[in-house]
């Protein structure tokens, strides 16, 4: 009696056991972020949401393609700063063209994080607390909407993925030439892999990034919050001046697709860009004062030390401040409107140097 009420408690444990491990393959077998749950072969979309604290909350918009065959988790976010938006579409094109019969691994895509900027056309900042929502990672729970979407993508997307590619380009106010940037950490592997995504993303200026934010509790950046942890992350930026041109959004499609390649999420050979421009320093030039800047060189253009590159008047006609390059660069992005305030970033440099 004692023996057989053994073997009916064993058969009833083997039971419980085996519908554990059912659901445990199952819960494999789905990938969910946010509202977003797709299985083996399937994309889907849905949102994450946050929720209202001290201002209002945010649902921003995601979407998991899960692939066929197994393989990494690779995040592709942009619209931080949401009137960027040749990278927003870049991304909305990257949803219909990734088709999970042929992707090994997963892609989180997030095609726009900032969703109130790009609704209401504000430049550079969340408008819900006046934020920028590419430098107060890794977020914060209790925070304003800002700290609290970015505390979200970080869980939900940083969290979750082995490589990120983060997307920017010209904002309304910025004439820029594409490039992207890689930011080595002095870990070894990790550096190998993101300097071959960069490669292989195909953009010829490279910008590398260094002294960064080593603390995981305040990198600042999307990419560099991802680097901590150690997944290999890039930034590309392509795009100017609130255009949607068909070159710039291809460039970013392209190389997305091309680093998956190299990442082999997909079949075929990456193309690496074989000699690109590396930038290894980046003089800002600034604003004294608010008045009307006039531009004398235009994006990409390569000038000298000394250099004339634009110049300011006040609002009657009468020069109140001359640019000059402080040394030989690339005009990596110059500002695209005659509007100027007090201390806006007017021109960025890039110095050219050697490659790492
Ligand atoms: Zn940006």
């Amino acid at each position: 009696m004692v023996l057989r009420l053994a073997v009916k408690w064993a058969m009833a444990l083997a039971w419980v056991l085996a519908v554990a491990a059912v659901g445990a393959f199952a819960q494999q077998g789905v990938v969910k972020v946010g509202t977003a749950a797709a299985g083996v072969g399937q994309k889907a979309s849905g949102v994450i949401e946050v929720a209202a604290g001290v201002d209002a909350g945010t649902s921003i918009p995601v979407v998991v393609v899960h692939g066929a065959k197994p393989g990494p988790t690779l995040a592709l976010v942009t619209g931080a700063h949401g009137t960027e938006y040749v990278s927003i579409i870049a991304v909305e094109k990257l949803i219909g063209v990734l088709d999970p019969a042929e992707i090994s691994g997963t892609v989180i895509l997030v095609p726009l994080v900032n969703v109130v900027s790009f609704e209401q056309k504000v430049p550079h900042v969340n408008p819900v607390d006046n934020k920028s929502m590419n430098r107060f990672y890794p977020g914060k729970a209790d925070g304003t909407q800002t700290d609290r979407a970015l505390y979200a993508i970080t869980k939900e997307v940083v969290d979750r993925c082995d490589y990120l590619i983060d997307y920017h380009g010209g904002d309304l106010d910025e004439s820029l030439r594409p490039y992207a940037y890689w930011g080595p950490t002095g870990k070894a592997e990790q550096d190998r892999i993101s300097k071959d995504m960069v490669l292989a993303f195909g953009l010829d200026h490279i910008i590398i990034w260094k002294e960064r934010p080593t603390d995981p509790a305040a990198t600042r950046y999307l990419d560099n919050t991802a680097s901590v942890r150690g997944k290999a992350s890039i930034v590309v930026e392509a795009g100017h001046a609130g255009t949607v041109e068909t070159d710039d959004v291809a460039l970013l499609v392209n190389g997305t697709l091309s680093t998956m390649r190299a990442l082999k999420m997909l079949p075929g050979e990456a193309h690496r860009v074989e000699n690109p421009v590396w930038i290894v320093k980046l003089d800002d030039i600034l604003a004294e004062q608010a008045g009307i800047f006039y531009p004398l060189v235009r994006r990409g253009t390569y000038v000298s030390a000394g250099m004339k590159v634009g110049y300011a008047t006040d609002y009657v006609g009468k020069v109140i401040q001359e640019f000059r390059a402080p040394e030989a660069g690339v005009v990596l992005h110059i500002n695209a409107v005659p509007s100027m305030k007090k201390g806006d970033n007017l021109l960025d440099l890039g110095v050219v140097g050697s490659a790492p």
